[in-house]
């Protein structure tokens, strides 16, 4: 007798030992909230204009007020994100629609992605030439096609059928981005070697790289939405593909466990599986959102080499912004509607 009651309470010893932790925030911080960014990347201060942040902050105010609205009004998360990130596709500031930055041959490429945490549906461009708002055609590749990634002409064509505006291809032109693109091939001309990382991202060439948007919401009902937005890389050639239309590295949404929408230097990001790394170390290490993009952005895609950032938001509304560069245009709004926009690493 004595014996059993012994060997009961040391196996309940050992299973209290190796019960799964808990995680750490299973008290629901906010019923409902948004994260946005504008792209990460060698944004100093010192190269700085006031008048250039304060454009930089008012576009980005405006677009997450957009999608606040929508959320506190009762609407979806999927809407939020979408006309969040019309905002900064209609703007020349970031990389992203108009403003996207120039391909080798004096293109503008774009790619978009968007996710429902609700039933991991999902939708992607990539490649688009002529759609005034990539975040759209990838939200009607996931409600309106069998399909998940649609590319090229035949995704602008998709996209015209379902109604979206298409607009000529120099819509998309700004004299600032082109002139990146200049500065660069001008550099690739004199380079020793032909390294095509170095052409594409030469960080004295402030405005070469970065700028890609996007956002994460979680709406009253529990449903995270993730999407991204971006012209991609400058200079980028042969139809190159970077993230941020790849589920799971540009974006990724799980009601679960989080939403996150990645920026910065897509190959890595691709290696990395970053955004699905961040949700499957909550699932199954039961990691906080904090911890889980923090390893992913600080240890795993700095060690690869990479660099960026991410957005995230988790089923309980706790927010994170995790990058290794020197900033990231990025903003949040909680449900008591505090806004709050930063640019610096602090
Ligand atoms: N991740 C994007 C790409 O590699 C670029 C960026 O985020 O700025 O295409």
């Amino acid at each position: 007798m004595k014996k059993t009651f012994f060997l009961l309470t040391l196996s309940s010893l050992i299973l209290s030992c190796t019960k799964v932790k808990e995680p750490s925030t299973t008290l629901k911080t906010n019923e409902f909230a948004i994260v946005i960014h504008g792209g990460a990347g060698t944004i100093l201060k010192k190269n700085m204009t006031p008048e250039k942040e304060a454009a930089y902050k008012a576009k980005l105010k405006e677009a997450i007020t957009t999608g606040y609205n929508i959320l506190k009004n009762g609407g979806t998360s999927l809407d939020a994100v979408e006309k969040t990130i019309h905002i900064m596709e209609n703007s020349p500031l970031f990389n992203a629609g108009k403003g996207a930055v120039f391909t080798h041959n004096e293109t503008n490429e774009m790619d978009a992605s968007i996710m429902n945490g609700n039933n991991l549906n999902a939708g992607a461009v990539a490649g688009v030439t002529d759609v005034k708002n990539p975040i759209s055609a990838a939200r009607k590749v996931m409600t309106n096609s069998n399909h998940v990634l649609l590319s090229g002409k035949g995704a602008s064509i998709f996209a015209k059928e379902q109604g979206l505006e298409i607009v000529e291809p120099s819509y998309f032109f700004t004299e600032k981005r082109f002139k990146s693109l200049q500065k660069i091939k001008e550099k690739e001309k004199t380079a020793l070697d032909h390294d095509t990382k170095s052409a594409f991202y030469d960080p004295e060439i402030k405005d070469s790289k970065y700028g890609t948007v996007g956002c994460v919401a979680l709406d009253k009902k529990g449903n995270i939405t993730a999407g991204t937005s971006t012209g991609g890389m400058t200079n980028k050639r042969w139809n190159r593909i970077g993230d941020s239309p790849i589920i799971g590295s540009g974006t990724y949404a799980n009601n679960k466990t989080c939403g996150v929408s990645s920026t910065g230097w897509g190959e890595y990001f691709i290696r990395a599986q970053v955004a699905y790394d961040i949700s499957a170390q909550m699932e199954y290490q039961n990691k906080s959102l904090k911890e889980a993009t923090k390893d992913v952005i600080q240890n795993k895609l700095t060690k690869l080499g990479g660099t960026g950032g991410v957005v995230a938001l988790d089923k309980n509304g706790n927010m994170s912004f995790e990058f290794n560069t020197a900033g990231m245009y990025r903003a949040s709004m909680d449900d008591k509607g505090e806004l709050i926009i930063k640019i610096y690493k602090n």
